[in-house]
């Protein structure tokens, strides 16, 4: 626990108290910062973590330590003051000091219903929290008087056996350890740790002067920002609620003010125009000295401001971006600074893609929006169907009552996650948000029928297993049907953002990208070149794939080179054309990796189709296919293992880029990547081939151009080989996809099935294809790196394995040296500010 034993248990805040936010906590710290700022902040006592700890312990305060501050007959608040507001914590509980005498002279002095309304609020905390007796029993009048108080009296005398304790000092040692245990109870430690607190995240305590916002005159509350939670920018939000105390005015919006002027009704403006003006300058005066967009909170008495807290406002992704950019432009923070206020992971909330704005929508249900995107899918309700639509390649919508551990597999294979139940905070919203899956929760106006596999809708629409929607997780709304949608767009503030981080960081990102279309997207979220092309995966179309069927179906040399001829223009018409989108940046090209099961038919009418493209009977092309499948294809005839076996395919493909290289009419320098290599002599006789068909491209075409050849590095053999690989490679690349799978003797296709109940049993933290396991693959990325550099000091090194995008990940690498890291391209942003965030 940050419980520094060299600060007191209880300081009086002031200018000058010996006092940090790690051993009394953020809001102690702040409200020393509001004092430096000559607000005028209360008389606040802050205790320490260490006194909350020893409190919760079953150790007494020294109350002679806290009380003297506040004078004779005090009324007091108690907030709760941790390492950060978003672990949450006990509520404040206020006027503590109300008892019978204090209620009389307030009613002489404030009026019965304030004082009634004082009296009435502490007793119904008081007996909630503290006392822990039943919130029904206590009313909440509206306007309170004098015989409410005797009833509410008489019903804690009746429920705790004990009359209302009337001693300030023995109320509020009482609160102090009601709050304290609070803390320390399991499941609100749970609930913070799930919010990222550490399992010690210690708790102080702030005891303030009450500002009594209820009484004679001009008396309220509220809270005012001066910037916007949803996109940042500069406005004036907040509410004032007359006769009120706390945060009131935002739980109860009925009545309160508007802050600025509005059309609706009456604003704090207008009725109170030297506090307004008074906050206005407070808040230019926070933002500059906090350094931070507060919210703060004020009270008046008898039109005389307080200002009691300020916390940061809360503040979607888009926000945190747009007010981080604004400090730094403003010249409030440092770049570096701003780079570290943004999540990387939370950058990828706005890279999704939207629900076009204009689109028709057929509501089926409302719920929260726990995590942002649009994506259309077939429903599916269990995590097995989600893994089975996967391996069909459909996109399907998990949709179930909740969600649990066991359906983390399932929610891998989906495109969103729709649940009946749950919260901002619940297993799917948490999970979805982490998985950057679109994801409504408590879509409490649908019904869930499990059995029957239906969903009915607010509308009693009744929709099936398979139906299609589209989950608008931006807007918590789901919708029948396709609806069309938006690719997301990187607004000015993410691209300044961006611009600082990649004038920072020391690693390349570059993006994985097969296609022109994935290319142009990685180029528009200026990656830095392409990383990874998988070759093959430029056949999975139609009218490609027979003629790359062909080809593998291919009995003689003369077939082959026929089949190969017809692909040669095709690949240099996509080579080309990946060139002129990159403009000259690098492109690294993997050649052929087809695990061959991915390029044959799987079923009776494939192979019926197959014969028929080939012209060639059913038995024949079923024999082939036979003949050509394999037990494990994922360690059968793949990657380079082809190359060497039918050596004409890499040709064919080197002389496509070379001749890409030339037509593209770009610097296109293109990088050449021999994919699943276990021994060194593989690459020596690729190696040879590949520089001979470039030879034969120069003298053919008249024209130089220079590329480079690399090793992908996935096999355990080839990064403990390194050193030998390096001495025909200028690069290696890690691929810790197959890696991963070779480390660990784990099916990449079939560790789904067991995935859930390996990590829920803590076998493995987490599932090693998601989260690089910087031990055991970790280590042979290691050793590779040096023995690699051993060899050839100068040799590229990089990883290009789904781990790519990972900011874990970036900085383990980057750690290790390594020059540049390639991911998919939506997650080229989020890497870019990862790598810069380990740079600084
Ligand atoms: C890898 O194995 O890490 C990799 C990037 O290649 P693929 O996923 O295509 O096997
Ligand atoms: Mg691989």
């Amino acid at each position: 626990m940050q419980n520094d034993q060299t600060f007191a248990p209880v300081v009086l805040v002031t200018n000058t108290a010996p006092m940090t936010a790690a051993a009394y906590g953020g809001r102690a710290k702040c409200a020393q910062r509001l004092i430096r700022l000559d607000m005028p902040v209360p008389t606040t006592v802050a205790l320490s973590f260490k006194a909350v700890h020893d409190l919760a312990q079953g150790h007494a305060l020294d109350l002679g330590l806290v009380l003297p501050h506040f004078g004779a007959a005090p009324l007091l608040s108690v907030r709760p003051s941790s390492g950060s507001p978003d672990w949450g914590g006990p509520g404040a509980i206020l006027n503590i000091g109300m008892n019978d005498r204090k209620f009389s002279e307030l009613c002489e002095s404030h009026g019965e219903t304030a004082a009634a309304t004082l009296y009435l609020r502490f007793i119904n905390a008081y007996a909630t929290h503290v006392a822990r007796l039943d919130p029904d029993a206590f009313d909440d009048p509206e306007t309170p008087t004098a015989g409410d108080v005797m009833k509410a009296l008489t019903t804690y005398c009746d429920e705790a056996d004990e009359p209302f304790p009337q001693e300030v000092d023995v109320q509020l040692a009482h609160v102090l350890r009601s709050m304290a245990r609070a803390w320390e109870g399991t499941s609100a430690r749970l609930l913070r740790q799930a919010k990222g607190a550490p399992a010690d995240a210690g708790l102080g305590l702030v005891v303030q002067a009450m500002a009594i916002g209820v009484g004679r005159g001009e008396c309220g509350s509220g809270v005012i920002q001066f910037a916007s939670s949803d996109t940042g920018l500069p406005e004036i939000h907040g509410r004032y609620l007359r006769q009120s105390q706390g945060r009131e005015a935002l739980d109860r919006q009925v009545g309160s003010l508007y802050l600025t002027k509005d059309p609706r009704g009456p604003s704090f403006e207008e009725t109170c125009p030297e506090a307004f003006k008074q906050l206005l300058d407070y808040s230019v005066l926070a933002r500059q000295r906090l350094r931070e967009e507060m919210q703060i909170e004020f009270t008046l008495e008898s039109g005389k401001l307080a200002i009691l807290d300020a916390v940061r406002i809360v503040r979607s992704s888009s926000a945190a971006v747009h007010i981080a950019v604004d400090l730094a432009r403003d010249g409030i923070i440092p770049r570096e600074d701003a780079l570290m206020r943004v999540d990387p992971k939370a950058l990828s909330e706005l890279l999704h893609r939207q629900v076009a704005p204009n689109a028709p929508r057929s509501v089926l249900a409302k719920g929260i929006a726990a995590s942002p995107g649009a994506a259309t899918g077939k429903i599916v309700f269990t995590a097995s169907d989600a893994q089975a639509s996967a391996a069909r390649g459909e996109a399907a919508v998990l949709v179930r009552r909740e969600t649990g551990p066991e359906d983390i597999r399932g929610m891998h294979s989906v495109v969103a996650v729709l649940t009946e139940r749950g919260g901002v905070t619940s297993h799917a919203a948490v999970i979805g948000r982490g998985l950057g899956l679109p994801c409504v929760v408590g879509a409490s106006d649908m019904r869930i029928d499990g059995q029957k596999k239906t969903v009915i809708g607010r509308n009693q629409q009744i929709l099936r297993e398979g139906d299609v929607i589209t989950v608008d997780g931006t807007h918590g709304e789901v919708l029948v049907g396709h609806v069309e949608t938006v690719e997301a767009g990187l607004n000015t503030a993410v691209t300044t953002l961006l611009g600082w981080a990649d004038e920072l960081r020391d690693i390349g990102i570059r993006a994985n990208a097969d296609t022109p279309r994935d290319a142009q997207t990685a180029k528009n979220f200026m990656a830095d070149g392409i990383g990874l092309c998988r070759s093959e995966h430029m056949f999975f179309e139609a009218d490609r794939l027979t003629v790359m069927r062909e080809m593998i179906f291919a009995e003689n040399e003369a077939d082959r080179a026929a089949s190969l001829e017809r692909l040669l223009p095709m690949q240099r018409a996509d080579f080309t054309e990946l060139f002129q989108i990159m403009e000259g940046r690098p492109v690294c090209i993997r050649l052929l990796d087809p695990p061959l099961h991915e390029f044959l038919p799987a079923d009776r009418s494939g192979l019926r189709d197959l014969a028929e493209a080939l012209s060639l009977p059913l038995s024949r092309v079923t024999e082939r296919v036979e003949q050509l499948s394999e037990y494990n294809p994922m360690l059968g005839l793949r990657g380079v293992r082809l190359g060497i076996t039918v050596p004409e395919i890499y040709e064919m493909q080197a002389r496509a880029i070379f001749e890409a290289a030339i037509d593209s009419g770009v610097d296109a320098s293109p990088e050449i990547m021999i994919p699943l290599v276990s021994a060194c002599r593989e690459v020596e006789l690729v190696k040879a081939r590949i520089d001979a068909a470039a030879a034969a491209v120069r003298v053919e075409r008249g024209q130089s151009f220079s590329y480079s050849l690399g090793v992908m590095v996935e096999t355990p053999r080839a990064a403990l080989r390194a050193g030998e690989i390096a001495a025909y490679s200028q690069f290696l690349s890690f691929g810790t996809n197959d890696l991963t799978q070779m480390t660990y003797g784990l099916s990449r296709d079939d560790a789904g099935r067991f995935m859930s109940s390996y990590v829920q049993q803590g076998v493995y933290e987490e599932d090693p294809f998601h989260r690089l396991d910087k031990e055991g693959v970790g280590e042979l990325l290691t050793l590779g790196a040096e023995r690699g550099r051993a060899a050839r000091p100068e040799v590229v090194l990089s990883i290009c394995g789904e781990h790519g995008g990972d900011p874990e990940a970036i900085a383990f690498i980057r750690q290790c040296g390594f020059t540049y890291v390639s991911c998919s391209p939506f997650r080229v942003p989020v890497a870019r500010l990862a790598a810069a965030q380990c740079a600084i």
